[in-house]
């Protein structure tokens, strides 16, 4: 069995299975198999498998047939162009999550040089906040997450990134392990309500973590939550930047409005049109 025959194997099982992208697929879990770079991989076809990196290969083959996500069976998916560890125990990070970051950053343009002081919660694989780290190498970050299991994640990708010193990781709910002020507060919530989540693609709801995603009967718990908190939390002129889904923006304007705490209220939509990204300002008197 060499490279070019497990390849065309694999491309006609996942293709049968309904696979969208059985040969992209088939190329990532071949080459990460056999710890090829992509470019090795197209060269060598003629190569020979070991038969435990066959069995290995085929045991993925079968993970993805029934549905489960390459990042998972890899272990691994890039965010921000930095590479990350996934496991069950966090979602996998979206490429919309990266507007969030690029948000923040606009924010902070004039200010990199700053000791900022920024709270992300639910962390998850730690995604936003080695992102922002990796950007901003003097703010310090606290990251919680209510799952230990998740925040283990994200400390050894703070590690491989090499932003550790930067980020604290504290395990708890919501704003419960956080205490002081900050210049920033980002997150992106779990926000599926209980209706969507019944109808999420099965890659998705049968593999990716519930407590990442359901968020309540509208899916606007954790905003709303985040909002509130924001009177506690959030310096005078600091920011909060949530992320968001389909159809919530009206919603979460309501509640930015309804305390009275923020100004300068605004959304941005992703490549989708969707409004993804929700940002607001403390107002700097009263409130
Ligand atoms: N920040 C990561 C990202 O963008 O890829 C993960 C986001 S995921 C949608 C939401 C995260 O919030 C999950 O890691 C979940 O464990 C965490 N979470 C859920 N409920 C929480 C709570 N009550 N307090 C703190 N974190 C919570
Ligand atoms: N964007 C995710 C999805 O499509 C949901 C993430 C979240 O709830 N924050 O499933």
């Amino acid at each position: 069995m060499n490279i070019s025959n497990a390849f065309n194997e694999a491309i006609h099982v996942l293709k049968s299975s309904g696979c969208a992208t059985p040969r992209l697929d088939a190329e990532v879990i071949l080459s990460t198999c056999l710890k090829m770079d992509r470019t090795r991989f197209h060269i060598d076809r003629e190569q020979s498998l070991t038969e435990n990196d066959y069995q290995e290969f085929r045991r993925c083959i079968e993970r993805r047939r029934c549905g489960e996500p390459v990042a998972y069976i890899v272990g691994k998916k890039e965010f921000w162009s930095l590479p990350f560890e996934v496991n069950k125990h966090v979602l996998i990070p979206r490429p919309e999550t990266e507007i969030l970051v690029e948000e923040v950053l606009k924010v902070c343009s004039g200010r990199k040089t700053e000791n900022l002081r920024i709270l992300e919660i639910g962390t998850g694989s730690g995604a936003i906040s080695i992102a922002l780290a990796h950007e901003l190498t003097n703010a310090q970050i606290i990251a919680t997450d209510i799952s230990q299991d998740a925040i283990n994640v994200a400390l050894r990708n703070a590690q491989i990134n090499d932003v550790a010193s930067q980020i604290h990781f504290l395990l708890g709910n919501l704003f419960e392990p956080v205490s002081g002020e900050f210049d920033i507060i980002v997150s992106n919530p779990p926000y599926i309500s209980k209706e969507e989540y019944d109808c999420l693609p099965s890659g998705v709801r049968d593999f990716e973590p519930q407590t990442a995603l359901l968020a309540g009967a509208d899916g606007t718990l954790f905003h709303r939550e985040i909002i509130k908190a924001g009177g506690v939390y959030l310096k005078a002129g600091g920011w909060t930047f949530m992320e968001m889904g389909d159809g919530q923006e009206e919603l979460v304007e309501f509640m930015l409005n309804e305390f009275g705490l923020y100004d300068n209220i605004a959304f941005r939509a992703d490549y989708a049109g969707i409004k993804r990204v929700a940002i607001a300002r403390r107002v700097t008197t009263g409130g």
